[in-house]
């Protein structure tokens, strides 16, 4: 469920550079997610819909950019794409991995009238 208060949070934040920016409609959004939050593309769309019902922001079209998961292992320091979660380095078969990308979860810009 947690796509609701993230759906929420970034709804929010439309509406506001909308109004801001003295729009009378939202028509593009632009929202890059990290494979690492889990949060799933259909869900996202299904709840802005209920949310933007009679706003500024109603048949917006949400645009996705999907950043794979990529790590740095700490054993060899060589950065990779993680695939299906195996969490061991391709290289040296170590297991110390850091994130570098993924966790992104942000409006990326949005286009308005
Ligand atoms: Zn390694």
């Amino acid at each position: 469920m947690h796509e609701l208060a993230i759906t929420q949070s970034m709804f929010d934040l439309v509406l506001e550079q909308a109004e801001k920016a003295g729009a009378k409609k939202v028509r593009k959004i632009n929202l890059v997610i990290g494979e690492m939050t889990g949060v799933v593309e259909d869900c996202v769309r299904f709840y802005f819909d209920f949310l933007s019902k009679g706003t500024l922001a109603e048949k917006a079209a949400l645009s996705f950019v999907m950043v794979p998961l990529k790590v740095r292992c700490r054993g060899c320091g060589k950065a990779f794409e993680l695939k299906e979660f195996n969490w061991t380095c391709p290289y040296c078969q170590g297991n110390g991995m850091e994130i570098i990308a993924g966790k992104e979860l942000f409006v990326e810009s949005i286009e308005v009238e």
